[in-house]
């Protein structure tokens, strides 16, 4: 397939001009700029559009897609949680099993890849039949649960594991997963440091809100009674974090976590507008990105989001911390999430011989021709009009004036 458009942004800071792109099968075959001799007409021709690399939400929970306009905030993140639980229990605990306006809104946000939370089976051949690269990870609670078993878990796992958070899953349940994740080498997923109140459970085993949660579902651990340790610390001591973890949230930073996160070299994933839901004050970002830790981002899901978007996450960091480079923001929507699957180096960025997972964007005819001023035409525009996933095309929008041929 050969596709052209005014412009690509094929990785930070790179803007190539009068693009001419080719795939074969699943991969990108060449792309070139300029005028090209003896060039063969193309398939699809975009026009003043932008291609860049199909994007990375590095955290979601697809399955609460049903919880899409059903939560509010009342200032409690234990209450909100609850109130998730029992949208849950209403329904029988039948969650969406096939979320499929998720995967649409993924797919048209030029989103290719997805790593996402799941607690039930959902209808794996039908997600996979829509040609996105959803990564799951099976969440796993019990923080009364002091001996797993591994095996259990082991059969109910389609891929990653993820322990849900310090405070909601056991130590031992965590080492668990842990361990059946170094033993398959795929990725482990947890919640941390997204509250006050977990930082204050974990370090002395007293929060009164998490307390009520734990007596709610019968979930209390007696034998727990505090760390001492802020939650980074506390699983940076057990081992339960490495290069091929996502780190979700980090929302408080506690003396000594920078040095965790550096020596373990976890992702951190910052989930901006779910931050924002919630009202907790400024992500610790900055001083994440200038101590050289990885960060992603993620939408976390439809209960404190309105969107899946990665696209409109960055386009909230570009608000929030205008001193940002856009270059370093490219790389947390396209290659930085890959980490954890060693996939950055044949995904995320339009380079010959990557994986072909591309999206394109309609951008004002009058953009300015730098890098800074195409990607922030294309946060502001945020709709792909073309989202091509291992090579095949997952969304397209002809009216967006999109030319196919042949
Ligand atoms: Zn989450």
């Amino acid at each position: 397939m050969i596709i052209k458009a005014r412009y690509a942004l094929v990785a930070p800071g790179d803007l190539r001009r009068d693009v001419q792109l080719e795939t074969d099968g699943n991969r990108i075959l060449s792309i070139s700029e300029g005028y090209v001799h003896g060039a063969p007409p193309c398939d699809i021709d975009l026009g003043n559009a932008v291609l860049t690399p199909g994007f990375t939400n590095s955290h979601a929970h697809l399955e609460l897609e049903f919880c899409q306009g059903q939560t509010s905030f009342n200032g409690s993140f234990v209450d909100w949680l609850q109130h998730v639980r029992d949208l849950k229990k209403q329904r029988g605990n039948q969650l969406s099993t096939f979320p499929l306006d998720s995967i649409r809104q993924l797919a048209m946000s030029g989103c290719t890849t997805v790593f996402d939370h799941h607690t039930v089976d959902l209808e794996w051949d039908r997600i996979e039949l829509t040609g996105l690269r959803h990564i799951p990870l099976l969440e796993c609670f019990e923080f009364n649960n002091d001996d797993p078993d591994g095996e259990r878990i082991r059969n109910r796992a389609r891929f990653g594991y993820a322990p849900h958070a310090p405070y909601t899953a056991s130590l031992a349940v965590a080492r668990t997963c842990r361990r059946l994740a170094t033993e398959a080498h795929v990725p482990l997923s947890v919640h941390m440091s997204e509250f006050n109140g977990e930082i204050e459970f974990i370090r002395n085993g007293q929060d009164s809100e998490i307390q009520h949660l734990h007596e709610l579902a019968g979930t209390s651990n007696e034998h727990f009674s505090g760390t001492g340790m802020s939650p980074v610390q506390f699983y940076g001591d057990n081992g339960i974090l490495d290069e091929h973890t996502l780190a979700i949230h980090v929302n408080y930073l506690s003396d000594g976590d920078i040095a965790v996160l550096q020596r373990m070299r976890p992702t951190v994933v910052y989930c901006p507008r779910s931050h924002a839901y919630f009202g907790h004050p400024q992500h610790p970002l900055l001083e994440l990105l200038d101590a050289g830790i990885n960060v992603a981002l993620g939408t976390d899901s439809l209960a404190s989001n309105d969107m899946l978007s990665p696209l409109h996450e960055a386009s909230l960091v570009r608000d929030n911390f205008p001193g940002l480079p856009l270059q370093a923001l490219f790389s947390m929507v396209t290659r930085n999430g890959l980490a954890v699957i060693n996939a950055q180096h044949e995904l995320g960025s339009l380079c010959t011989s990557y994986i072909a997972d591309l999206a394109a964007f309609r951008i004002p005819d009058d953009t300015a021709d730098d890098f800074d001023s195409v990607f922030g035409a294309v946060l502001d525009n945020g709709r792909s009009c073309l989202t091509i996933c291992n090579g095949r095309i997952i969304h397209i929008e002809v009216s967006a004036g999109v030319q196919v041929h042949g």
